[in-house]
């Protein structure tokens, strides 16, 4: 079982010249009251880190007595990392800090505002996000990333981008002449003529490379049919494959406001906002059965 503290004011950072051993450390948490928040303690000593959780009496002081300790991770399989960037109130951002060791199964996080927290057992859900480049970044992953960086009261999600890039979906021979959907997203096709729909050109023979709204936007313009590569991520999906338990997100043209779940895929608009995105955060978290309310830890004496 995974555990993140709700806040970092539960954890407190101790430097401590005893073996960091369970019954050492027993001794000596027990021999002096900690603060009435403090709910693990993260001890360090003989160049290693371990992490141990407190018991405390409440009392109507601002100290509480230890009552009790529990050697929760040993300096051996616990690592001790320093990341400016990384603020740690944020579940999903310890874990991504934790992914740079993998070995370890308590990694203590010193982050932004030189706050510590940790991450025991991580066991984020595995978000794998389809979407289509170029544009560079592909938009739906940085904006996933983006919104998981201040996901404070979700639990970890960690995300997997699947990105598929457009000219992989051109078969060989390419056709003489393609039509993308506008000139932003910076894509080119070496050998080939482009055109692009939204400048609204003079018919031609060509390929549309583009999603369902565009098919409906060129039948609208232009008369009789056309070949298309359908780049719908929601198209895309089928030929993905996600392990059992993980959970797909993927972004459609046809859906402008709403999101969508369908079977372990959460669909979002194509020009989703960051809300919109929040949203589908939510529902990934419930379809990977993440959303019992309790995201990260126990809760803690007000
Ligand atoms: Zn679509």
């Amino acid at each position: 079982m995974s555990l993140v503290p709700d806040r970092y004011r539960a954890v407190s950072v101790l430097d401590v010249d005893v073996p960091l051993e369970a019954v050492a450390l027993h001794a000596l948490l027990t021999s002096r009251p900690v603060y009435r928040r403090t709910r693990y303690v993260v001890v360090r000593g003989g160049g290693g880190t371990a992490l141990v959780e407190v018991t405390t009496t409440a009392t109507a002081a601002l100290f509480y007595d230890v009552a009790d300790t529990a050697l929760l991770a040993g300096p051996g399989e616990t690592a001790y990392v320093h990341r400016p960037e990384v603020d740690t109130g944020v579940p999903s951002e310890l874990v991504r800090a934790a992914q740079d060791v993998p070995d370890a199964r308590c990694v203590v996080v010193e982050g932004r505002y030189g706050h510590v927290s940790f991450v025991l057992d991580p066991d984020p859900v595995r978000l794998h996000v389809l979407d289509v480049a170029p544009p560079w970044p592909a938009k739906l992953v940085d904006q996933v990333e983006r919104v998981l960086q201040t996901a404070e009261d979700l639990p970890a999600v960690l995300p997997v981008p699947r990105v598929v890039e457009l000219a992989d979906l051109l078969p060989e021979p390419r056709a003489e002449h393609y039509l993308l959907q506008c000139r932003g997203g910076g894509m080119d096709v070496p050998g080939s003529a482009v055109s692009y729909l939204d400048e609204v050109p003079p018919r031609r023979d060509w390929t549309l490379l583009g999603c369902a709204r565009s098919r409906a936007i060129h039948d609208f313009l232009y008369e009789g049919q056309v070949p298309q590569i359908d780049t719908c991520p929601r198209s895309l999906a089928r030929q993905v494959e996600v392990p059992e338990g993980e959970v797909l997100m993927v972004k459609c043209c046809l859906l402008e406001e709403e999101t969508e779940t369908v079977g372990s895929t959460v669909v979002v608009p194509w020009g989703a906002t960051f809300r919109h995105l929040r949203e589908g955060l939510d529902a990934a978290v419930a379809l990977a059965g993440r959303d019992d309310g309790t995201p990260s830890g126990t809760e803690l004496p007000p």
